[in-house]
């Protein structure tokens, strides 16, 4: 049995303490994401079955565009303290043609859908997001837009689907990210599994999840293995691979191999997972000897902290 509290000592069935503060979470989010996509860089394109399974982060591996945009949004809000779709998109800018925020002298990995999208921004000044494609672009960088706006789920879940029309405009990729906000908010607040995956229909009796993201809510993955569950380039699938992981395993590496061993868009469906599965174990869940590996750590973590002190407050 595991209690979780908010900078409380927390109590496990092994009779270990061992603490968990708020901080922990927001460092755990960001840091998961960057080692999510680090770990299943490597097998980013083979389809399950093409691969051996791998079980520890290979050496000389680095993590990509999913990583790389959700600094340049932590960095956007963290400079201009809030969302702003235009000095977002300055940012994915100077990544893609300058290489800025990027684990390698350049740009590495970028989907076809925010390349067009980046591109178009720069050519006229205004964004232009793509609304024909359902795929997972927005969701990958989420996690900065919730751990900024933790103290007010529903802020964070209207911030979420915002953050996301700055390159996806698809209903599907906009409550996708709604509802992965949702999760990652109340696991940085201490929330049980149950309490993150459960279904909590007051939240979107305002505005109601599309049906096939409502589906995920409601516990889709719950009722299927691989090859059904898939880490594809699809938003939704990818969202349901990531949750299967999470409910499948009891930590963050469990899940996380879980994750990238789906194999397709490895890299993605470990990023998608370890926003949640960070937010959840920590900071101090993730193996360290990943944090070691982990390229550009200091940055990484520099930016997770100043989340964390210029996270929005609740309105009093
Ligand atoms: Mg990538
Ligand atoms: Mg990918």
């Amino acid at each position: 049995m595991l209690i979780r509290s908010n900078s409380k000592l927390i109590y496990d069935g092994d009779k270990k303490l061992m603490q968990f503060t708020c901080q922990n979470g927001w460092m755990g989010s960001l840091v998961g994401l960057a080692i999510g996509d680090q770990l299943g860089c490597p097998l980013e394109g083979k389809p399950p079955g093409t691969f051996e399974q791998i079980t520890d982060m290979l050496p000389d591996s680095f993590w990509t565009d999913d990583t790389a945009q959700a600094l340049c949004l932590a960095d956007s809000l963290i400079s201009i303290r809030g969302l702003d779709h235009t000095d977002q998109l300055q940012r994915y800018v100077r990544w893609l043609f300058e290489g800025y925020m990027s684990s390698q002298d350049v740009a590495y990995g970028c989907g076809q859908t925010a390349r067009q999208a980046i591109t178009a921004f720069r050519g006229n000044g205004t964004p232009a997001p793509v609304e024909a494609a359902t795929s997972n672009g927005a969701l990958m960088r989420l996690a900065p837009i919730p751990l900024f706006y933790a103290q007010n789920l529903a802020t964070a879940i209207q911030m979420a689907g915002e953050s996301a029309t700055a390159t996806h405009s698809n209903p599907i990729c906009v409550e996708a990210c709604r509802l992965y906000a949702s999760m990652i908010v109340k696991a940085v607040n201490g929330a049980s599994k149950s309490g993150i995956l459960d279904y909590q229909a007051d939240l979107w009796q305002g505005q109601p999840l599309t049906s096939s993201v409502d589906q995920v809510a409601q516990g889709s993955y719950r009722q299927k293995e691989p090859p059904q569950i898939r880490g594809t380039i699809h938003i939704v699938e990818v969202m349901e691979a990531a949750l299967w992981a999470f409910d499948q395993s009891s930590s963050f590496a469990e899940g996380a191999l879980l994750a990238v061993n789906l194999g397709d868009d490895a890299d993605t469906t470990g990023a998608i997972f370890g926003q949640l599965g960070g937010a959840y174990y920590g900071y101090n869940g993730i193996p360290n000897h990943w944090k070691e590996q982990l390229v550009d750590r200091a940055l990484i973590e520099y930016l997770a902290q100043k989340l964390f002190e210029f996270r929005q407050q609740p309105e009093s």
